[in-house]
């Protein structure tokens, strides 16, 4: 599977590739693909893990490394200073990814942080492989339409956003009937609200399927996840939120479909791997061999759904909501919650108080929030909802 540079001129790939996040769940995941395809590297960007970002200067030779903490990059420069890769700090980001040649980039940056560079990515007419779903969560309209003008592409990473991505097949919004969006249910499926009171980090964190970053394995156990994936489909795909059903599928072998108005339902299936997602983000139109195991569908059996429970999981009915207020309600979801998951993660807020404090917090916002429409307002009422959340774990309503 291995590909040498040279063989790479006429391959389906792009010559070169950034990745933004690189240490990350994703971005690692992003690195295997590149390492197995043999592809350049010219840029890669993470936040403070030093010691894998030196490791990945020294495997992959990168043009340059943006750490975004400043600290940290003055440590990793120190690092790698007998290589050939410059390092750089936070401001020096949104001119890298401009002025960058690779015409692909790869964004895996965690939550809000995600949103500059994905403009910044945008304004350079890049592809995107889009695996940042809190940049579309705030702002997907804007962002979408922005796209539209500068002639970006947006490749969703996303593992049910790339199966729609690959049913829809670029057919046009108006033969939608639905979209099916699957959900693995979390560690939590089948529990009530009361056994959900006893849960633990350690419980949170132990996603049955997916091995994820900390922040989006929280998510998926809260059903806050699937809830943005909802709102990521409508910004992606120009539907409805009522064109939308979440269907739990345990087993996460049919990533997401489509029902076409004439119910030919379209799906997409295979072994749960992101590298798959990455690397047609990278080859769209084209498929190459990649690293994930093939689908045994006789070794699964049998495949089950069920319908999500949004009593014992509010987050998920909340995200609807939220999208049919529109405005800044979105982004007010994503910044209160991404408040609270940092305190449940600090042990400073129990399971379900992370669903108090991000309905509370929607509560006390939504009305002013609807009417922000533009892309400074949807920041500040961003802003406004991280200080409404920490104050409401700080002294909690009743
Ligand atoms: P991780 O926490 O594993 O990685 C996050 C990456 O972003 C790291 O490289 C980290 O750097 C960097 N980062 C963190 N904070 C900042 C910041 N303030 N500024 C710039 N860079 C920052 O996250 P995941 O890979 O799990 O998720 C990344 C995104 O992809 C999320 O939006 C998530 O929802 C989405 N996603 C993830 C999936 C998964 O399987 N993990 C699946 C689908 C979507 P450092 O390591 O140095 O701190």
């Amino acid at each position: 599977m291995q590909q040498s540079k040279q063989n790479c001129a006429d391959c389906a790939f792009p010559a070169s590739v950034g990745v933004l996040g690189a240490t990350g769940s994703v971005g690692t995941q992003a690195v295997d693909v590149i390492q197995a395809n043999g592809l350049s590297v010219d840029f890669l960007t993470a936040h403070r893990n030093v010691a894998l970002a030196e490791s990945q200067i020294r495997a992959l030779s990168p043009n340059v490394y943006v750490m975004t903490d400043d600290a940290s990059a003055k440590d990793l420069a120190l690092r790698v200073k007998d290589t050939k890769t410059k390092v750089l700090g936070a401001d020096a980001l949104d001119d890298v990814i401009r002025s960058s040649s690779a015409p692909a980039i790869i964004h895996s940056i965690l939550g809000e942080a995600g949103l500059a560079p994905l403009l910044s990515c945008i304004e350079a007419g890049k592809r995107i492989g889009l695996a940042n779903k809190e940049s579309l969560v705030i702002a997907g309209d804007l962002v979408m339409q922005r796209a539209k003008e500068t002639g970006a592409r947006i490749i969703p990473v996303d593992s049910e956003h790339s199966a729609i991505f690959q049913c829809l097949d670029g057919k046009e919004p108006s033969e939608i009937r639905s979209i099916l969006l699957t959900a693995s249910g979390g560690p939590f499926f089948g529990y009530t609200r009361e056994a959900l009171s006893c849960v633990t980090k350690a419980d949170a964190l132990a996603h049955p399927t997916w091995k994820m970053g900390a922040k989006i394995t929280v998510d998926s156990a809260t059903l806050m996840n699937k809830g943005f994936e909802v709102i990521e489909a409508v910004r992606l795909f120009g539907v409805r939120p009522e064109q939308i059903e979440v269907v739990v599928h345990r087993e996460s072998i049919i990533h997401s479909a489509v029902e076409y108005i004439d119910s030919a339902v379209i799906a997409q299936m295979g072994a749960p791997d992101m590298r798959l997602c990455v690397q047609y983000a990278l080859t769209y139109p084209h498929r190459r061999e990649g690293l994930t195991k093939r689908l045994s569908l006789t070794d699964v059996g049998k495949m089950t759904f069920f319908s999500p429970d949004m009593q014992t999981f509010p987050l998920l009915a909340l995200a609807f909501s939220a999208i049919k207020d529109g405005g800044a309600v979105p982004a007010v979801l994503n910044a209160a919650n991404e408040v609270a998951v940092e305190a449940f993660l600090r042990e400073e807020l129990s399971f379900l108080g992370i669903s108090k404090v991000v309905s509370e917090t929607v509560e006390t916002l939504a009305s002013e929030a609807m009417a922000c429409d533009t892309l400074e307002s949807r920041l500040l009422m961003d802003r406004r909802a991280r200080h409404v959340a920490a104050s409401y774990i700080e002294s909690p309503r009743n």
